[in-house]
């Protein structure tokens, strides 16, 4: 795949446009940051009262990985890093069916930079916020609440009432984006569910587990322990359901209780688990889904991140996608005058590696959680003949695109 190619003095093109993002979370800041870079002027509009933390860790990969080092937060990031140093996959009752050395996964090798990072998902929205705080507006507890593109610009009304006028409005504002429903449609036409649902949340560390993953197993069901170093343990629940179970989605009661269900019988640590969900605070519970959008811009209006091309935690891609994409858009505003050309450029340059890396689940990225018994003992037959996870230095999905340069910062 080629590099995007266009080349402009970026910063005259940009013009001191005004642009409202949707949604501060790792999309939003990001293209926030490349935006301020090109002279526009941002504001950034959350739901939440505040920088929302939690969530599993999420992996840099590949091209995104060139995108924090432009940013210059790589040695931040690098020092969040995780370091996972063993990952052990357990049967029914618990017992052990391999264990395997989790830094290859990352592309270490001595003496050498490592190639991938994974950070808990909060500390890469704060290094993003801290960025851009001084010089972008974020207005939190407040959302869009009608776009009209009749006029010049596009006419912003927020839920608290005040209106005012951007020359461009950005939804980054997630898998669920509203910024798509109210342009595009309901999500059931973009969706594609991949079968399963899954819930994330923290728990106290009462296993002393260190750096390390353990991951139990039977047929369409999974749960996770991961201890990302210090008191933190990330518990993961996810379970095969064909159809989404969308008011589980809305509702959070709902959602637990259809985890406790899914997991009554459950063996190992389970139990514990599904009883620390009760009283989670950070519970995040969703679907396992993509969004697959023909277009990703309707006039002055465009979507970035998950609100346009979510791939999934399967694919372990969608921080990478939202820091490439947000990458791609900025440059392509700041190098275009008509926003026109320029959300042409941002899909144009951005689609193919959307797509390779969307495929993944389909190319066996997924092998993770197998639905039945033979796929599961497939998997792991294959994983005792491993040492370690395998490495991440043949990753072409994650690194099929080449960055077009930002002309240097002022
Ligand atoms: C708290 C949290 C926990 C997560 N945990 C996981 C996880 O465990 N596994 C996983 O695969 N993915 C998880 N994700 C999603 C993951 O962060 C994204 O897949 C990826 O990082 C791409 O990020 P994004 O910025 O495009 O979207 P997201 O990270 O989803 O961010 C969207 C942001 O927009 C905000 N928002 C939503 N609606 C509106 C609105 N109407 N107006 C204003 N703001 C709005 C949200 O509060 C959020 O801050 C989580 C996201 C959040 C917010």
């Amino acid at each position: 795949m080629t590099s995007v190619d266009l080349s402009m003095n970026t910063r005259t093109a940009a013009a001191r446009r005004t642009v409202l993002i949707s949604g501060a979370s790792i999309a939003g800041p990001a293209l926030a940051y490349w935006l301020r870079r090109s002279g526009h002027t941002v504001t950034v509009v959350e739901k939440a009262g505040a920088l929302r933390g939690g969530g599993y860790p999420i992996d840099i990969r590949g091209t995104a990985t060139e995108v924090v080092r432009r940013m210059g937060i790589w040695p931040r990031l690098r020092d969040a890093h995780i370091d996972l140093r063993r990952f052990t996959f357990l049967d029914a009752d618990g017992s052990t069916v391999a264990s395997v050395d989790g830094r290859a996964a990352a592309g270490a090798t001595a003496g050498a930079e490592r190639q991938d990072l994974e950070v808990r998902r909060g500390d890469l929205a704060e290094v993003l916020h801290a960025l851009v705080r001084d010089d972008v507006e974020f207005l939190f507890r407040d959302s869009i609440d009608t776009l009209d593109q009749s006029g010049h610009g596009v006419d912003v009304t927020f839920r608290s009432g005040r209106q005012r006028t951007f020359d461009l409005v950005v939804g980054a504002d997630g898998m669920h984006s509203a910024t798509r429903n109210s342009l595009f449609g309901p999500e059931e036409r973009f969706h594609r569910h991949l079968g399963q649902c899954f819930a994330v949340f923290t728990m106290p560390n009462a296993f002393g587990l260190s750096r390390e993953l353990m991951m139990w197993n039977t047929p369409g069901r999974a749960a996770a322990l991961y201890a990302t170093g210090g008191d933190e343990l990330h518990a993961f629940l996810t379970f095969h359901r064909p159809r989404p179970p969308l008011a589980a989605r809305r509702d959070p009661d709902a959602g637990r209780a259809l985890v406790a269900a899914v997991f009554a019988d459950a063996g190992w640590e389970v139990p514990a688990m599904v009883e620390a969900l009760r009283g989670a605070d950070d519970l995040f519970f969703d679907t396992a889904g993509q969004i697959r959008m023909p277009h990703w811009s309707s006039g002055r209006v465009v979507l970035v991140g998950d609100a346009a091309y979510a791939p999934s935690f399967l694919t372990g891609q969608g921080s990478s996608l939202a820091l490439v994409g947000a990458y791609v858009l900025a440059h392509s505003l700041a190098a275009h005058r008509d926003p026109a050309a320029a959300l042409t450029a941002y899909e144009h340059g951005v689609r193919e590696f959307v797509t390779l890396n969307q495929a993944l689940v389909d190319n066996g990225g997924a092998t993770l959680f197998p639905t039945t018994a033979e796929a599961l003992e497939r998997r792991n037959t294959m994983l005792r003949g491993l040492d370690a996870m395998p490495s991440a230095t043949t990753r072409p999905a994650h690194s099929a695109l080449t960055l077009p340069e930002f002309a240097p910062a002022p």
